[in-house]
């Protein structure tokens, strides 16, 4: 099952992607070990919606290619 990709612009959240079930801004959070895993098929990344009533969390399917950070394994 891959989630939607909606290519929305950087508004007002630190994340380009919308919440699926509420549309709300989401944050991006650290990815478990089994994220990592997927992410070596498949990258994602994983998000928490901050709206306080939904709460959505869930890995959202991205490019690959990316240059974050956060995205290198640890040491
Ligand atoms: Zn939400």
């Amino acid at each position: 099952m891959t989630p939607p990709l909606p290519d929305l612009p950087d508004t007002l959240g630190n994340s380009r992607y919308n919440c699926p079930e509420c549309g709300g801004p989401m944050s991006r959070i650290p990815r478990r070990m089994i994220d990592r895993l997927i992410s070596i098929v498949r990258p994602v990344q994983r998000y928490r919606c901050r709206n306080f009533a939904c709460q959505w969390v869930g890995n959202i399917a991205v490019a690959s290619g990316s240059n974050d950070p956060t995205d290198r394994p640890p040491l």
